[in-house]
C-alpha cells in the first residue's frame, strides 16, 4: 500500500505546481500529521507555509460535505439524498438534455487539484462516452498560454527543464512572477544557489515590486501588458552583440531572418519608452544572459494570463532559442506550474480542444487511436467550450448542464456578476466539492460530497513533468467518496459501466499509462510499483528511465524536428483605460492562502499574514484621490465594484493597483471579490482571461 510504516504515509502538497513531498503520520482519533518528506527530490524536507499546515485542512472537517443533497426545483431547499438518488437523477437529467440538445449542451468544468486518474475518468466519459468535447479545467486560468507557447515553438506542450536545472543555471529571468510567495520552495532552491555562488544573477520583470523582486539583482517594473515589447528588445540586444547561437540556429531552428526583422523593427529606446523602463536596465539583461553559461527563464501569470498570453510565452522562448540556451544543463524556458496537477491533467487530456496523451482533436489519426483505445466510435473532432466559453454558453442558452468538480468558479473566473447571472440560467448545475464554504454551492440543483487529499489515492505531475503517488491515510468523513469513484458510478448509471469498472485506482493508471504508447510523454514504464519508491519524470517508456532534461539531442518535437522562432509585434489588446476609469487593475494571489480560500482560511495561522482584502495604491496616485493608509475605497469598473481598505505603497507603481483574488461572498462579501472587476477578455488561441489588465477607477467611500 506504499505506507512506510503502519502510521505514516508519503504523499505530494496539494497546493502549488512545485510539488512537494509531505510524510503524513496518523494521530489518535482519525487525525494527521505533516512533515517535509527528507527523501523527496523536490523539496529535500523543506515546506513552505501552506504545506506545513496542511494537515489543519484535513483535520477539521467541520466546512466538509457530508452527504449528497438535491433539490427539485430552482425555488425549493436542497435535501439530503442518498448517493444512488443524486446519481440516478443527475444521470436522468443529463440523459434527457442530451438527447433533446445534443451533446454539446452539457458541460464538465474540473480542476488543476484533480488527481490524474480523475481527469483521465472525467475525459473518457465526456470525449469517449457522451461524445461532446465540453470538458474544461480550471487550468486554463492558469497554464494555457504556456501551452500553447510550447506546442508552437516545441512541437509539444513539454517543459524542457527540471528543477535541478536551478543550481546549474548562472542567470535567471523571472518574468509575471512571484515565485518567493507562489512558488516559495523553489524560491529558496534559487536563494540558496544564489547565497553560495554570488556571482549569479537574478532579474525580475514585474510591474509590481514584489518579495521575488526585492531579492533579485535587478527589479524592471515595467508597465502591464508591454512584456513582449521588453523580450524583443531583449532579442535585439542579443542579435546586436553577438550573444546569438549560429550553429545551433541554423541547424535546429526555422524562423530566424523573420524574427530578426521582428526584434529590429524598433530600436532599444523605443521599447524601452513602450516599456516604461530605462534601457540600460534592457542592455545589462541582456549582456548577464548572452555572457551566461546557464540561462533559465521561469515565468507564471503575468505572461500566461495576458489577451496576448501567447505572444508574450513565443517572445521569451524565442529568447533561449536565439542564445541555443535549451537542452543543455542548466539552460531552458521553464513554466511555472500553478496549481499541484495542471500538468497531469494536459497529459490526459484536461482542456477542451485536447485528447488523452496531448492527442489533439484536430488529428483524425489521433482520434481513431483514442476510438480504438476506448472501443468507441463517434468522437468528436470538434473543439469543446473553454472556461469562459462555457459561461458565454450557459448564458446564451446553448449550455443546459454543467458539472463543476473541485473549483469555485463564482471566485476565481473573471466578471463574476456576468458568472452568476449565467449560473443562474443554467437549467441543471452540479457542484462536486469537499467544502460547504464554495460560493457555487448556492447555485447548485445537486450537490456530490467527495474526498479530499489524503482520504484517496492517486497520482499528480509536478511542475518539471515530475509524477508522484498520493497515498491514502485516512477515511473520508460522512459519505464523501472519491472522484473517481463517483464518476464510475455516474457512468454506471449511463449505462456505461462495462468500460468504467476498476478494482483500483492503480487499475486506471495503468490504462491511461498504456494510453501514453508512442507518444512524446510516453509513461508506459510508471506504475503504482514504482512511484512508491520514489516519484519519476515523463517520458518513462517501458523499460527506459526518468527524464530529467528534454531535447538534449537537439531534437523538437516539431514535424521537421526544428524548433520555431515566431515573431510577435506584442500589441497589447487588453481593454484600455479611460478617463472615467485610469487606473489598470492587476490581481494575485498573497503568500499564505491559497485560491478561493475553502483550504487556507481554515488555518489560523495562514490568516495571520493578511487578514482581509485589501488594494494596493501607489502613494501619488492616493494624493491625487485625497486617499489616506487604511481608509475604504470604492474600486469601480465597467463591470463591477469592490470595496475594500487601501494599502499605500511603493510596491505598486503609479497608474496601476493590485488586488488579491482570494475573498468571495461566503468568507467575507460579495464586494470583496476582486473578479466583479476583472476583464473577460481572453488570448485569442489560449483562450486564458486577461486577468491582468482591467480598467478601474479607485474613490475614497
Ligand atoms: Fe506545497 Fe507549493 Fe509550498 Fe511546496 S511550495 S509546500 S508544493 S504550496
Amino acid at each position: 500500500s506504499g505506507i512506510i510504516n503502519n502510521e505514516t504515509f508519503r504523499s505530494t502538497c496539494s497546493y502549488c505546481g512545485v510539488g512537494c513531498g509531505i510524510t503524513i503520520t496518523l494521530q489518535p482519533e482519525g487525525k494527521i500529521t505533516v512533515e517535509g518528506d527528507k527523501d523527496h527530490p523536490v523539496n529535500h524536507g523543506m515546506l513552505c507555509s501552506k504545506g506545513m499546515n496542511l494537515h489543519y485542512t484535513v483535520n477539521d472537517t467541520s466546512d466538509r460535505l457530508l452527504y449528497p443533497t438535491m433539490r427539485y426545483s430552482k425555488n425549493l431547499p436542497k435535501k439530503r439524498v442518498s448517493w444512488d438518488q443524486a446519481l440516478d437523477r443527475t444521470a436522468a437529467v443529463f440523459q434527457s438534455i442530451i438527447e433533446k440538445f445534443g451533446p454539446e449542451s452539457v458541460a464538465f468544468y474540473v480542476s488543476g487539484q484533480c488527481l490524474t486518474e480523475e481527469y483521465y475518468l472525467w475525459n473518457k466519459l465526456m470525449k469517449g462516452f457522451i461524445k461532446g468535447n465540453n470538458i474544461d479545467t480550471n487550468s486554463r486560468l492558469c497554464m494555457s498560454s504556456a501551452v500553447v507557447g510550447y506546442k508552437k515553438t516545441l512541437g509539444e506542450d513539454s517543459v524542457p527543464v527540471c528543477y535541478d536545472d536551478i543550481e546549474l543555471s548562472d542567470c535567471l529571468l523571472i518574468e509575471g512572477g512571484n515565485p518567493a510567495w507562489c512558488h516559495p520552495i523553489i524560491w529558496r532552491r534559487v536563494e540558496a544557489h544564489k547565497e553560495a555562488n554570488p556571482d549569479v544573477k537574478i532579474i525580475c520583470l514585474d510591474p509590481r515590486k514584489t518579495q521575488t523582486a526585492a531579492s533579485s539583482d535587478l527589479h524592471i517594473a515595467l508597465l502591464p501588458g508591454t512584456d513582449v515589447y521588453f523580450n524583443n528588445a531583449l532579442g535585439r540586444e542579443l542579435i546586436a552583440n553577438g550573444f546569438t547561437d549560429q550553429e545551433f540556429i541554423d541547424k535546429n531552428t526555422d524562423g530566424y531572418k523573420e524574427y530578426e526583422t521582428e526584434v529590429f523593427s524598433k530600436t532599444t529606446e523605443e521599447y524601452a519608452e513602450l516599456c516604461g523602463v530605462n534601457p540600460e536596465d534592457i542592455r545589462q539583461t541582456a549582456q548577464w544572459i548572452g555572457r551566461s553559461k546557464g540561462f533559465l527563464s521561469m515565468w507564471t501569470m503575468g505572461l500566461n494570463q495576458s489577451a496576448i498570453g501567447v505572444q508574450k510565452n513565443l517572445s521569451l522562448i524565442s529568447l533561449s532559442l536565439i542564445t541555443g540556451k535549451i537542452g543543455k544543463p542548466g539552460n531552458g524556458p521553464f513554466s511555472l506550474t500553478g496549481q499541484p496537477n495542471a500538468m497531469g491533467g494536459r497529459e490526459v487530456g484536461g482542456l477542451s480542444n485536447m485528447l488523452a496523451s496531448h492527442r489533439e482533436l484536430s488529428n483524425p489519426q489521433h482520434i481513431a487511436e483514442m476510438e480504438s483505445f476506448w472501443g468507441v466510435s463517434g468522437i468528436s473532432n470538434k473543439p469543446g467550450l473553454s472556461a469562459t466559453e462555457m459561461i458565454d454558453a450557459l448564458e446564451n442558452g446553448k449550455l443546459k448542464a454543467i458539472w463543476i468538480v473541485c473549483t469555485n468558479p463564482l471566485v476565481s473566473l473573471p466578471n463574476l456578476n456576468k458568472v452568476e447571472k449565467a449560473l443562474k440560467k443554467a437549467a441543471f448545475v452540479v457542484v462536486q466539492d469537499i467544502s460547504s464554504n464554495s460560493d457555487t454551492l448556492a447555485f447548485a440543483d445537486v450537490v456530490l460530497p467527495a474526498a479530499a487529499w489524503a482520504e484517496k489515492e492517486g497520482t499528480m505531475t509536478n511542475a518539471e513533468r515530475r509524477v508522484s503517488l498520493l497515498q491514502k491515510a485516512i477515511e473520508a468523513p460522512g459519505e464523501a467518496l472519491p472522484d473517481s469513484e463517483i464518476i464510475c458510478r455516474f457512468a454506471e448509471k449511463m449505462g456505461w459501466g462495462n468500460s468504467f469498472r476498476y478494482s483500483s485506482p492503480a487499475e486506471i493508471y495503468d490504462e491511461y499509462a498504456q494510453s501514453t504508447v508512442g507518444t512524446n510523454i510516453d509513461c508506459s514504464g510508471i506504475n503504482y510499483s514504482l512511484l512508491k519508491k520514489g516519484p519519476v519524470q515523463w517520458p518513462y517508456p517501458k523499460g527506459s528511465n526518468s527524464t530529467s532534461r528534454l531535447f538534449e539531442n537537439n531534437a523538437f518535437y516539431t514535424p521537421n524536428k526544428k524548433a520555431q522562432l515566431i515573431p510577435v509585434s506584442g500589441v497589447n489588446t487588453s481593454e484600455g483605460t479611460t478617463k472615467e476609469f485610469p487606473l489598470v487593475l492587476l490581481t494575485g494571489r498573497i503568500r499564505d492562502q491559497w485560491h478561493t480560500q475553502t483550504k487556507t482560511a481554515k488555518v489560523n495561522r495562514l490568516n495571520q499574514h493578511k487578514k482581509s482584502p485589501f488594494l494596493q495604491l501607489n502613494p501619488k496616485d492616493a494624493a491625487e484621490r485625497k486617499i489616506k493608509n487604511g481608509q475604504l475605497v470604492s474600486v469601480k469598473g465597467k463591470r463591477g465594484e469592490v470595496r475594500v481598505k487601501v494599502e499605500i505603497t511603493e510596491e505598486v507603481r503609479s497608474g496601476t493597483c493590485f488586488m488579491p483574488m482570494h475573498w468571495g461572498k461566503i468568507l467575507q462579501s460579495d464586494l470583496a471579490r476582486a473578479n466583479n472587476l476583472t476583464s473577460d477578455l481572453v488570448d485569442p488561441i489560449s483562450k486564458e482571461p486577461d486577468f491582468k489588465f482591467s480598467a478601474v477607477q479607485v474613490s475614497l467611500y
